[in-house]
C-alpha cells in the first residue's frame, strides 16, 4: 500500500516536471524570505541607514554559512565628489578545491528613478526585483551548499555599487563592487565561470541568452540554458536568440579580467519594461516561484560536478 502511493507520488512529480528530475535542494519559499527582508530594510543605496543595515545581516548570515567569508571595504568618490562606504561579500565554498565556478548578484539599489518612459518623482528604487532577487537566490543557495558541501569549489559573490552613478554618463561610478572584485581576485584558481543573476525574480520570469554573454562566453550560455532545460525549466530559460539589447552589467567587468563570466537577467520588467528603475519594483511584482526556478539551475550546475 505504501509503496504503491509512493510510485504514484513519484509519477505525479514526473509529471509535474515533465519527466525530468528537478532538484528540490533550493527552498525558493525560504529565498523569498531573504528578498523580503531586504526590502523591509529600505532602500539599500551605499552610505544610507539601509545599506548599513542589509551589510551587516549579509555579514551575520554568511559567517554561519560559508566555509570562508571574504569582505572586500573600500571608499569610492564619485565624479560629483559624493564618499560611498562599499563592501563585496564573498562567500567561499570548499576553498581545496582546484576548480571554482562563481555566481554573483549586487546587494545596492538605485538612488534615483530613471526610466526613460517614467514620469513621476525620481524618488530611489525599493529595489524587489532589481537587487533583493540575486541576493535572495544566493543565499538560498548558500543554504543548499550548507547542507551539503559541494565537490566543486564555490564562490558566492554579493557585491555593491551596481546601480549608482548614471550608466550612460558617469561609467566609473556603476558597476563598481564588479569592478573592484576583477582588479582584487580573492586567492586561488580563477572561477571556470561566472553567472550573474540580475533582476530573476519578475513573477512572469523569462530569460534569453542576453548578447554580451554570448559574445564573451558562448559556451558558458549554452551550459547554462542546457542545464535549465534538463531540469525542466526551459519554459523559463528560453533558448532562444538574444532579443534584448547587449547590457553593460556586471559580468562585462569580469569578462574585462578574462573570466568566462555571464549575465542571467529578465529585462522585461513589467509591460514595456514599465516597473525596471522606478519606484513601482515592489514586492507584488516578483514571485518565491521565480527565485525557485533560477535556484534550481544554481544549483544544477553546481552538482554536475
Ligand atoms: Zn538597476
Amino acid at each position: 500500500m505504501t509503496r504503491r502511493i509512493l510510485s504514484i507520488a513519484a509519477l505525479l512529480l514526473a509529471a509535474c516536471t515533465g519527466g525530468a528530475p528537478t532538484s528540490r535542494e533550493f527552498d525558493g519559499a525560504r529565498a523569498f524570505t531573504y528578498l523580503e527582508r531586504q526590502v523591509a530594510f529600505g532602500y539599500r543605496i551605499p552610505g544610507s541607514a539601509g545599506h548599513t543595515a542589509t551589510a551587516a545581516w549579509l555579514d551575520s548570515l554568511l559567517r554561519q554559512r560559508a566555509d570562508t567569508l571574504v569582505v572586500q571595504s573600500w571608499t569610492h568618490v564619485t565624479a560629483r565628489g559624493d564618499s560611498l562606504p562599499l563592501r563585496n561579500f564573498i562567500a567561499r565554498f570548499n576553498l581545496k578545491a582546484t576548480e571554482r565556478v562563481l555566481f554573483m548578484a549586487h546587494w545596492d539599489t538605485r538612488p534615483v528613478s530613471d526610466n526613460p518612459s517614467y514620469q513621476g518623482p525620481r524618488t530611489p528604487v525599493p529595489g524587489a526585483n532589481d537587487g533583493a532577487s540575486g541576493v535572495a537566490v544566493l543565499l538560498g543557495m548558500a543554504d543548499a551548499l550548507r547542507k551539503l558541501p559541494p565537490k566543486v569549489g564555490v564562490d558566492l559573490l554579493f557585491e555593491d555599487g551596481e546601480d549608482y552613478g548614471i550608466f550612460e554618463k558617469e561609467k566609473n561610478d556603476v558597476l563598481i563592487g564588479a569592478r573592484y572584485y576583477a582588479q582584487n581576485l580573492p586567492p586561488g584558481p580563477r572561477p571556470l565561470y561566472a553567472v550573474l543573476f540580475d533582476m530573476v525574480g519578475d513573477k512572469e520570469l523569462r530569460l534569453y541568452p542576453e548578447g554580451q554573454s554570448l559574445l564573451a562566453a558562448p559556451e558558458v550560455v549554452e551550459l547554462v540554458w542546457t542545464v535549465a532545460k534538463e531540469i525542466g525549466h526551459g519554459d523559463v530559460f528560453i533558448d532562444a536568440p538574444a532579443s534584448g539589447p547587449y547590457l553593460i552589467d556586471d559580468h562585462v567587468e569580469l569578462q574585462k579580467v578574462g573570466i568566462r563570466a555571464i549575465d542571467v537577467v529578465d529585462f522585461n520588467y513589467g509591460p514595456s519594461n514599465a516597473y525596471w528603475h522606478t519606484p513601482a519594483d515592489t514586492l507584488d511584482k516578483v514571485s518565491a516561484r521565480s527565485l525557485q526556478v533560477v535556484g534550481d539551475v544554481g544549483m544544477a550546475l553546481i552538482r554536475r560536478h
